[in-house]
């Protein structure tokens, strides 16, 4: 096993190979606090890539709802009680070792999914999930735990369910990659996109037993695994519709909730992300520090980030996203005025947004917050491509148009 840096942990772990680094990084933000689980983003994934005989149980793209759904079944239940047996009591943070760059979250003192494994006989520890747990990936759907009764409260609800959008994190330091006795399984330099060789996949499913988040599955039909595959045609804008410009997934331009973000990040040789302020995910994750990875511990670097629900209570929220989650909603739930602006990009288009840039407007409005008081200005944030040329143009008041007194079907 190689030492490398996972900046996620702040500090240095164990991997099957040296480096994980891409020159740029398929990255994106959720906002969990948006979705509504439409389920279009499922849809749009399942009718573009997983439609075909064998692929009946794939959700590439799939939502479910926490605390109780999961696609498969229990899978983040399962791999939290594997490490906690590996090493009882001792899978906890160290909130307190913080550097703002290389180690945002603190220092993870426990064991990730790779340290736990023995690295002979397994690579990483996991499990295949049985095929029944494939079988229902919207199970437990809107399921609260108990309202106590006096009802909900503020600012923690005290009965909650939030909904848990997934996709394949193309992980720095992939679990499904390093456990893969054939070498099928590879990074690509240009974009950090993870893909499985179908030529050289033999269907072992030892990625499917690697992958913490569940995220490779097996076709029985041709007898190889699949992944997603981050819709790489779009973002390597050789889709028609980008007409030369990088372009983000189908899942993340369907989103009816405007919940997603998606980009490409420029990073260094330990997939530490690289200065680049103007960049939204780059000002969300590192500046703002309002989005945050989804179970950090498990040790794979993964690239999708989320801004956590508010009204969950914190306890639950620090075991899947980590230490900085009572930062990233008094954050969220207090925006600056940049803030407020940049929520504005998402899923304002359909090209990949590198750069923003704000134009101040005026104040409309006062709000108070947690008794603060707050100004609202209707800035403008304009969106520009890889070209540095304008994309999109969205102002934070929502334009409203007033109904004519005299309707024209009269
Ligand atoms: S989420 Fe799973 S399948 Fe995707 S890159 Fe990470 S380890 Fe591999
Ligand atoms: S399309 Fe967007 S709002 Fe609808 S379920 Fe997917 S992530 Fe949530």
């Amino acid at each position: 096993m190689a030492k490398v840096y996972n900046w996620q942990l702040g500090r240095e772990m164990e991997y099957r190979f040296e480096g994980g680094a891409a020159k740029r990084q398929f990255a994106a933000v959720f906002n969990i606090n948006r979705c509504i689980a439409c389920q279009t983003c499922s849809m749009a994934c399942k009718s573009t890539w997983t439609f075909s005989p064998g692929q009946e149980l794939m959700w590439w793209n799939n939502v479910e709802t926490k605390p109780y759904g999961g696609y498969p079944n229990h899978w983040d239940v399962n791999i939290l009680e594997l490490q906690e047996k590996a090493n009882p009591g001792g899978q906890v943070w160290d909130p307190a070792t913080k550097d703002p760059k290389t180690a945002p979250y603190g220092r993870f003192d426990g064991k990730t999914i790779f340290e736990t494994a023995d690295g002979v006989n397994s690579i990483a520890t996991g499990y295949i999930p049985p095929e029944a747990d494939w079988k229902a990936p919207n199970i437990h759907e809107d399921t609260s735990t108990v309202v106590p009764a006096g009802g909900a409260s503020l600012p923690e609800h005290s009965g909650w369910f939030f909904y848990l959008q997934r996709i394949c994190n193309h992980c720095t330091y992939p679990a499904c990659l390093a456990a893969c006795p054939r070498n099928a399984i590879y990074k690509r330099e240009e974009d950090g996109i993870v893909l499985i060789d179908q030529n050289r996949c033999r269907g072992y499913r030892k990625c499917v037993e690697a992958c913490p988040y569940k995220k490779s599955m097996y076709r029985p039909s041709t007898r190889t695994s699949e992944k997603c595959i981050a819709c790489f045609p779009r973002v390597e804008a050789t889709d028609p519709l980008t007409a030369g410009l990088p372009m983000e997934t189908r899942c993340m331009t369907a989103c009816v909730g405007k919940i997603r973000l998606q980009g490409l990040v420029q990073v260094d040789a330990n997939g530490e992300w690289l200065e680049d302020r103007q960049n939204p995910l780059f000002y969300l994750v590192h500046v703002a520090k309002i989005a945050l990875p989804l179970y950090p511990q498990f040790g794979t670097q993964p690239n999708v980030y989320y801004i956590p629900p508010r009204w969950v209570p914190r306890p639950y929220l620090r075991q899947m996203f980590g230490p900085g989650v009572d930062d990233a909603i008094a954050a969220y739930t207090n925006p600056t005025r940049e803030t407020l602006a940049v929520l504005q990009l998402f899923r304002a288009s359909q090209r990949i947004v590198f750069e923003y840039r704000i134009e101040q407007g005026p104040k409309t409005g006062e709000l108070n917050v947690g008794g603060q008081k707050r100004e609202i200005f209707n800035d403008t944030i304009i969106g520009l491509d890889s070209n540095g040329g304008e994309i999109v143009r969205v102002t934070v008041d929502e334009p409203t148009a007033e109904r004519p007194g005299q309707l024209n079907s009269l």
